[in-house]
């Protein structure tokens, strides 16, 4: 990438403050010498005026020999008189043929008329108090540009430091790292992003940490139980036979918890999708013909409702999250009550539930229950207790599918669990 070379803002703001300097300097020489040269001209106006009164006067005798009595006296040099007497023409003073800007008056007396021709002094002549006043004011806008830059380049520095220290403490790991609000916009800008960044880290190691914590907590119950049974086995406490059973179902524990723990990496895992054409009551009937016996041995009683519905969708992740849901229901329905399996369409969309009459969940655990590892106590109390990760893969799962589980539940009353997938 090409990049362009520019020049640091402060001195940026020194060229911009020196060249507005200037050009308000010449502004206002401009108009202090247009002040000058107009009062010049006043001037002038004013002195002919004069002259041209006593040259009048010194005619009024009848005689223009009065003049040149005066005429070293009154004619300055770029200056000239002709009188025009009795049909005679008289011109003293310089002959200004040829000169530009003249300023010229013209008197009447008796007996003929006095023109009096004079330059106007054009110079660039602005009042001097205008020029002081110029300058005070420009050296007073120079030294507070300079100071005001000072400030913010100062204050510019002070956040680059900051953001600086930022990075480097969330590159050592440290996620409360935060750069703030304040200073130039781009630094506002960037303090924003860097501390949303920051937050969303410190989210994610919070939730790893806290994952890490359960699952080491998850791990090692039946590890220790494991150990328990096979100690105790070795040390001939309690016959072979005896411990088969509790060790076979802390190992099937284990293989479950690292069955749904793949399950979840692959979820979290960006993929490739598989989306086909599926047959969603083909699917919930193969489910509730693969559930029923069981259902049946557990004295619940299992039914299948069904309209026929086709999705484009992937038919792995459906079944994924319908397994969470059916498994459930016979966690925790208790023998001589019901789980229906649905199938239909609501509102356009492909609704999938699994009811059940079982123990409901309280109000208050109805969206924690998706959190990983989260169990209700009466969930904790139940032998037949899962590893808590089942309802979190159920919810990643209908995200990826482009849908949402909805659940409605009262405790004692039982729970409907609804996978809504939208037609695309
Ligand atoms: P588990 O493997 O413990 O079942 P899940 O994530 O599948 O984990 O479910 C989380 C918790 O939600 C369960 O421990 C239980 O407390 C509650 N739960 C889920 N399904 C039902 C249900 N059908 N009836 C009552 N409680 C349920």
């Amino acid at each position: 990438m090409i990049r362009r070379w520019r020049l640091p803002i402060s001195s940026r703001v020194i060229v911009v403050g020196v060249v507005s300097t200037i050009a308000a300097l010449l502004v206002t020489f401009a108009i202090a010498g247009t002040i000058g040269s107009s009062r010049n001209a006043q001037d002038q106006r004013v002195e002919n005026t004069a002259i041209i009164k006593l040259l009048a006067h010194s005619v009024s005798g009848g005689s223009i020999l009065g003049i040149a009595e005066y005429r070293n006296l009154l004619i300055a040099e770029n200056q000239r008189a002709t009188v025009m007497f009795h049909g005679q023409t008289t011109i003293f003073g310089d002959q200004l043929t040829g000169m530009h800007n003249l300023f010229t008056l013209s008197v009447p007396i008796s007996g003929g008329t006095i023109i009096l021709a004079s330059p106007v002094d054009k110079s660039f002549d602005p009042p001097f108090e205008i020029v002081l006043i110029t300058l005070g004011v420009l050296l007073i806008v120079l030294g507070s540009v300079f100071l005001a830059n000072r400030s913010a380049s100062r204050q510019t520095r002070r956040r680059v430091d900051d953001a600086v220290t930022a990075a480097e403490r969330v590159s050592l790991g440290d996620f409360t790292a935060r750069i703030g609000s304040g200073g130039p916009e781009p630094l506002v800008r960037l303090g924003a992003a860097f501390d949303a960044m920051a937050t969303r880290l410190e989210s994610i190691d919070r939730e790893q940490r806290e994952f890490l914590a359960d699952l080491a907590h998850e791990i090692a119950t039946p590890i220790q139980a494991l150990s328990g049974f096979s100690q105790a086995v070795i040390d001939g406490t309690i016959p072979t036979h005896s411990a088969q059973a509790a060790i076979e179902s802390q190992t099937a524990r284990l293989s479950e918890l690292l069955d749904e723990l793949t399950q979840l990496r692959s979820l979290d895992a960006p993929g490739e999708s598989h989306f086909s054409e599926v047959d969603l009551e083909a699917l919930t009937r193969y489910l509730y013909v693969e559930f029923k016996p069981i259902a049946t041995a557990a004295g619940i009683d299992m039914q299948f409702r069904s309209e026929s519905v086709t999705l484009l969708t992937e038919q792995k992740l459906v079944e994924t999250v319908l397994r969470n849901f059916i498994t459930n229901a016979l966690r925790y329905t208790p023998r001589g009550k019901q789980i229906v399996i649905r199938c239909t369409i609501v509102h356009h969309q492909a609704v999938l539930s699994v009811s059940d009459t079982g123990l409901g969940i309280a109000a208050e655990h109805q969206q924690r229950i998706f959190d990983r590892f989260y169990r209700t106590t009466e969930a904790r109390d139940r032998i037949s207790g899962g590893t808590g990760l089942g309802l979190t893969i159920a919810r990643r799962a209908a995200h990826s599918l482009g849908g949402h589980i909805e659940l409605e539940s009262e405790p004692g009353q039982g729970s409907d669990f609804r996978l809504v997938l939208p037609f695309t």
